[in-house]
Order: structure tokens, then C-alpha cells, then sequence
């Protein structure tokens, strides 16, 4: 197994003690969050889910699953993937149409949410390299550019966790988005690195892109090509591409039927509980590190939180359970 360092810390207090106590025979799967995930002024989803999922845990525990506090990003580790001035709008508010860039308004507290919320992507990453499983309830990653933000994504955590992952001995990685939308944030920030690969299964062309000769872009225009669609590709990279030391998954939810942000119709909950055990399935069948994300899910009509919170969990229980 490769090395690893920094990024993961000790279980969360505050958190910690409200998991059931994990099956003795195995280490619980670490889950990062931290109260800062949630701090910025701006509340809609992205800002705010990270809150929902981590008291559905402290009400309905996972048994398996830690909660873990991560450590903050520095800005230092940012300028990996992101030019300083960009950092610097975003940590200081000037000019207020750069730290705006992602689409939503700026107030200082932002800083702190993408650090702890980027750092607890680095440190699944990295956990992951030390065992099977890791995650972090962080969303609002993939169509960061690396000079601005874009589609409510600020810093670009798949990116940071990728190359945090090779700094600490990972030889490949591979980023697998299932978000409803296309991560042409990611794929900038990643095109022109040989040892990263990327697949991508969108049900949504926004922020789609041109691939590589190293990664994939499926538009799924129905819900009877999704789960194909995914296995395909797992299929293809596991026949024709090269051993991978660490998956890191970015789990949207948002492909769900009900979502209102390009949801599919037939894709259900049943379709989204199938992917997930799939993709662990996969993975531990390859002996292949998996980190996960929340990304992509919001409320509408169709979608109330606490069938939002209900999505998001499928991938927390596949993490445990397989
Ligand atoms: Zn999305």
C-alpha cells in the first residue's frame, strides 16, 4: 500500500461518540466533516447538506462508518491547482466578481467552508490510501476552473485530493463522477497529468468538455442506459487502462428523478442504491481505495430533504457495508 500523511486527524469529539461502534473485525470507514462545511452565509444545498447528512447520522448511525474532523486546506496548498489571485478573492471578497465566481454571494466565513470543506476531500484521499474506504460529506467540487469558480463549485477538491493522493505515493489515480453533471472543472485541471484518468457518466451536458485520450464522457439521455452506462465504463477501464492505486468518486444524487437540477426521469432510488453497491463492488474487487463526495442533490418539488438526506446515505451505506 502506498504511504500517506497528514490530512486525516483524530475522531471529531463533538462527533465521534454519536456512530454506533464499529464491527470489531474491521476499521470503521472514516467519514470527514466538520461544522465549517455549512458556514457560509450563502444557505442553499451545497452550503448546507453536509449539516443535514451529519445529524441523520447522529439520529440514525451507520454502524462501520467515523466521523472525523479534517484538517483545513492552508492557502498554500490551493496554488497546487488554483492561481493566487483566485485564492485571494476568495479568501478576501476583492474583487467581489472573482470571489463570486461560482455563483453564489461572498462573506468572509466562505474561506473557511472550501478550506475545511477541500481539506475534508484530501484527507478521504489520503485515508483511503492507508485502507479500503474513506469519504467527506464535502460537495460543490467539480466545475471549479483554475482560475475562477463555476456552478457553485469554489475549489475544485478532486483535483486537490488527486494530487495529494500522488504527492503521498499514489502512482494513478482515477476520478469517477457520477454527478448529473459533467465535471469540466475537473477535467481542466487534470487533462494534462498521465497519471491521472477520468471517467465521467453525466446525464446533463452542462460543463461537458472535449476528453482525452485518459478520460470519458457519456451524456445518458435515458434512464435505461444509466446503470449500463456506468458499468461500461468500469469495464472498459479495468480491460484497456492501467492498475489504479486510489478511486476518488464524486457521488451526485443529482441524476435522481425528483431532483430539479436535471434530474432523469427512471432513475430512482432504487437505480442510485444500485449504483452505489456497484461501484464499491467494484472497487473492493479490484482492491482498489475508494474516497468518496456528496456532490450533486437538491431539494425541489419532487425531492424533500430528508429524501435528499435519504439519497446521499445509499453511498455512506455502500462505503460501510461492502
Ligand atoms: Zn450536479
Amino acid at each position: 500500500m502506498v504511504g500517506s500523511k497528514g490530512g486525516a486527524s483524530a475522531p471529531a469529539k463533538q462527533k465521534g461518540s454519536l456512530m454506533s461502534p464499529p464491527d470489531a473485525a474491521r476499521p470503521p470507514v472514516p467519514v470527514y466533516y466538520r461544522p465549517e462545511y455549512v458556514l457560509a452565509a450563502h444557505a442553499f444545498d451545497t452550503t448546507r447538506k453536509a449539516a443535514w447528512v451529519a445529524e441523520s447520522l447522529a439520529d440514525a448511525p451507520i454502524a462501520g462508518l467515523e466521523l472525523r474532523a479534517p484538517r483545513p486546506l492552508a492557502d498554500a496548498e490551493l496554488f497546487e491547482i488554483h492561481t493566487p489571485g483566485y485564492v485571494e478573492a476568495v479568501r478576501t471578497g476583492v474583487p467581489r466578481e472573482l470571489a463570486e465566481s461560482q455563483g453564489f454571494s461572498w462573506d468572509p466565513s466562505l474561506w473557511d467552508m472550501v478550506c475545511a470543506s477541500n481539506g475534508g476531500a484530501v484527507a478521504a484521499a489520503l485515508s483511503a490510501l492507508e485502507g479500503r474506504a474513506a469519504g467527506s460529506l464535502s460537495s460543490g467540487l467539480h466545475h471549479a476552473r483554475r482560475s475562477h469558480g463555476a456552478g457553485s463549485c469554489t475549489f475544485n477538491g478532486l483535483a486537490l485530493a488527486a494530487k495529494a493522493a500522488l504527492r503521498a505515493g499514489a502512482r494513478r489515480v482515477l476520478v469517477l463522477d457520477l454527478d448529473a453533471h459533467c465535471g469540466g472543472g475537473t477535467h481542466e485541471l487534470i487533462a494534462d497529468d498521465e497519471r491521472v484518468w477520468h471517467i465521467d457518466v453525466s446525464v446533463s451536458d452542462y460543463d461537458a468538455y472535449a476528453p482525452s485520450a485518459r478520460s470519458s464522457l457519456d451524456l445518458v439521455a435515458s434512464a435505461n442506459d444509466y446503470l449500463p452506462a456506468v458499468t461500461r465504463r468500469l469495464e472498459a477501464i479495468e480491460r484497456d487502462g492501467p492498475p489504479f492505486d486510489l478511486c476518488l468518486y464524486n457521488a451526485g444524487m443529482d441524476p435522481h428523478e425528483g431532483c430539479p437540477e436535471d434530474g432523469l426521469a427512471g432513475i430512482t432510488d432504487d437505480t442510485l442504491a444500485s449504483r452505489e453497491v456497484f461501484v464499491f463492488r467494484w472497487c473492493r474487487r479490484r482492491r482498489l481505495p475508494i474516497a468518496f463526495v456528496l456532490a450533486g442533490g437538491y431539494v425541489g418539488e419532487r425531492l424533500d430533504r430528508d429524501h435528499l438526506v435519504r439519497l446521499h446515505r445509499l453511498t455512506l451505506r455502500a462505503a460501510a457495508d461492502v
